[in-house]
């Protein structure tokens, strides 16, 4: 028997192939599993086309046998088998892929599955295995042959006994080393898990004799192990079966299973596409966010199988940033796939996939907002943040896919609204889109400046969460209208006649609020009169791009350059507080300084803002209560 050198350009592309191209171990099951359901496919295809053939799904499995004192693994399969000079062709030559080549020269039907085309998946085997034995017997062969390789040197080819048509691979497991253990892929769990990762949907039985206990039949106290032959695999996947057979128990058990979630998810896309790239989709809005969704470790993305072999784990070309939260998975017979079936090739067909499903995503969601605004609520108060960051990404780039899909409490409504349902409300004069920034609705309920809008029975959207105000700057507006914040600049929402009297008022005055102003020098730009307190004294508005609520996040944020807002400290001029203080500008100027800084202080607390000189503060307030 005579060592052959392996045909292909060098050993070191061998031992490249074997240690670089795959990232885990355990992906050579998938690979000669593949090969297997690949063969049974080709011998299928054959009794198609022989009369002399016939077809018994019975005789078509995929065996896996571990035996822990040999240490060896082997997969059997009732294939169509090589003969020596195909053993040579396919096993001797690396990048030689005969399935590639079947399907040239055979126009397979399309339940046909032919997974193969590079012509490196068998080679895998060498990352677990020091030795691997290939016994097959060719369909209409009468004798067998056997491959073996033990290194990357080169393999023989003998001939060999083997009484059924079909291929048999033993692999002979590395000794363990300090780093990895191979005795793992003889561990009976550890194969089923496998198997259910990468192969459940293989068509064909994947069996292995599994150990089972049961009561002794002499006595029922005690047990006994014993050996069972299991399918491990499933054998159909779920999305291939038609919407009409499944039902939602279907769905949402699959789902609980594949993406580990105890609760069912709040809704199911089972979508397929024909076309220029066909595919089929099945995609879940999960109930709520993983513990580490809004962390850096949160791995988006969605299962990818071509043609029941899941390929990628998290394929994040799939899914577009601003629905990350979406989990699932889609299968496709037109992927371009490298030699590793980890890595696709980033091409086109993952980018048309990916817009269809952002479609369906965003459809999804809009119909659910319509027609089940509880459920749509849930889903809201969990990924909101994410819709939000997703407007505010990339420039604004998404803002018109999800500018519908965002919900803000209202003033008036006392609910969650969209911005279309109060545009819609919106009276024919109104120009803004009003909304208030706050911790939560309550203190937003509660604050000065948005007495004059709630007064003249204008509706305010609520801002409570700090990405609020920044995404709507990215928005500017909606449906042709901008949004307007109640504590910034002027609402302009008096009539002629108020305006005249505030004029009027203003002047008088101009003196004593020039003196308040200076009397707080940098803290405050402007202070002045305000045309939107009713009840309350004094509150703090901005000016400017800045606005006060987006000075508290950004100075919030670690490393961030301090910045502030431009404030206005305005003043109720029809609160009996300022008549307090009005003529104190002639008779007791050090007083009304003292004033300038109580009002300001409480205007920083309304607001939430720390005041600089809490002591100071309280002592002026008890000076003045005296
Ligand atoms: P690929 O599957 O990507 O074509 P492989 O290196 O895995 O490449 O296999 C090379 C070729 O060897 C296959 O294309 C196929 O023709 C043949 N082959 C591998 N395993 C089997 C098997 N179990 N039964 C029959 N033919 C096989």
């Amino acid at each position: 028997m005579t060592k052959k050198a392996f045909k292909s350009e060098s050993k070191r592309l061998l031992e490249l192939m074997v240690h670089s191209i795959y990232t885990h171990k355990e992906i050579f099951l998938r690979e000669l599993i593949s090969n297997a359901s690949d063969a049974m496919d080709k011998l299928y295809y054959k009794t198609l086309s022989d009369e002399n053939l016939s077809f018994n799904r019975d005789n078509f499995f995929i065996r896996i046998d571990a035996d822990s004192k040999a240490r060896t693994l082997t997969i059997t399969d009732t294939g169509i088998g090589m003969t020596k000079e195909e053993l040579e062709e396919n096993l001797g030559t690396i990048a030689k892929s005969g399935s590639l080549q079947f399907k040239k020269d055979n126009e397979t039907p399309a339940d046909v599955d032919i997974i193969g085309q590079f012509g490196v998946g068998f080679y895998s085997a060498f990352m677990v295995a020091d030795k691997v034995t290939v016994t097959s017997r060719a369909l209409g062969s009468e004798e067998a042959c056997c491959w073996e390789a033990e290194d990357t040197e080169g393999y023989t080819i003998s001939p060999a006994e083997k009484e059924t048509v079909g291929t048999q691979i033993v692999l002979h497991l590395k000794p363990n080393t300090e780093d990895d253990s191979y005795d793992e892929f003889l561990d009976e769990y550890r194969i089923r898990g496998i198997i259910k990762k990468y192969s459940d949907y293989i068509r064909y039985p994947i069996q292995m004799m599994v150990t089972k206990t049961r009561p002794k039949a002499d006595n029922e106290q005690e047990f006994e192990d014993y050996q069972e032959l299991e399918t491990l695999n499933s054998m159909v996947p779920i999305w291939k079966k038609t919407k009409a057979e499944l039902t939602d128990e279907d769905y949402n058990n699959f789902y609980k299973d594949k993406f580990f979630d105890f609760q069912n998810p709040l809704s199911v896309i089972h979508t397929s596409a024909d076309g220029v790239t066909s595919y089929t989709a099945l995609l879940y809005i999960p109930a709520h966010a993983p513990y580490d969704f809004y962390t850096k470790d949160f791995e988006k993305g969605l299962q990818l199988y071509a043609n029941g072999v899941l390929i990628m784990d998290a394929c994040a070309e799939l899914l577009p940033d601003c629905f990350r939260f979406v989990k699932g998975l889609v299968d496709s017979a037109d992927l371009s796939l490298n030699i590793s079936r980890e890595l696709l090739q980033h091409d086109r067909q993952l980018k048309v996939i990916a817009a269809h499903l952002q479609k369906k995503i965003k459809n999804e969601l809009l119909s659910m907002l319509k027609n089940k605004r509880e459920t749509y609520e849930t889903f809201y108060q969990n990924f909101s943040r994410q819709l939000k960051f997703g407007i505010y990404d990339n420039f604004g780039r998404d803002k018109e896919l999800l500018q519908d899909l965002l919900l803000y409490y209202s003033s008036t409504e006392k609910k969650l609204v969209t911005l279309d349902e109060y545009v819609s409300r919106m009276k024919e004069d109104q120009k803004h889109i009003y909304y208030a920034c706050g911790e939560t609705v309550d203190k937003i309920n509660k604050l000065p400046q948005t007495e004059l809008l709630t007064e003249k029975g204008c509706e305010i959207l609520y801002f409570t969460e700090d990405v609020d105000e920044f995404v709507i700057q990215m928005l500017q507006g909606y449906a042709d209208k901008e949004f307007k914040s109640v504590a910034a600049g002027d609402l302009n929402l008096e009539s002629e006649d108020e305006k005249k009297e505030l004029e009027k008022k203003k002047a008088e005055n101009k003196d004593l609020f020039l003196f308040m102003q200076d009397a707080l020098g940098d803290k405050v730009k402007e202070v002045r009169a305000s045309t939107r307190l009713k009840s309350h004294p004094v509150c703090l508005t901005s000016e400017g791009m800045l606005s006060i609520e987006m000075e508290k996040v950004l100075n919030s944020m670690p490393n961030n350059q301090k910045v502030k807002a431009e404030r206005v400290l305005e003043i109720n001029i029809n609160h009996p507080i300022f008549a307090t203080i009005a003529p104190l500008y002639d008779t007791d100027k050090e007083k009304l300084k003292q004033y300038a800084s109580v009002l300001y202080d409480s205007a920083l607390l309304i607001e939430g803002l720390p005041i600089e000189d809490p002591v100071a503060y309280t002592n002026a307030i008890c000076e003045l209560m005296r």
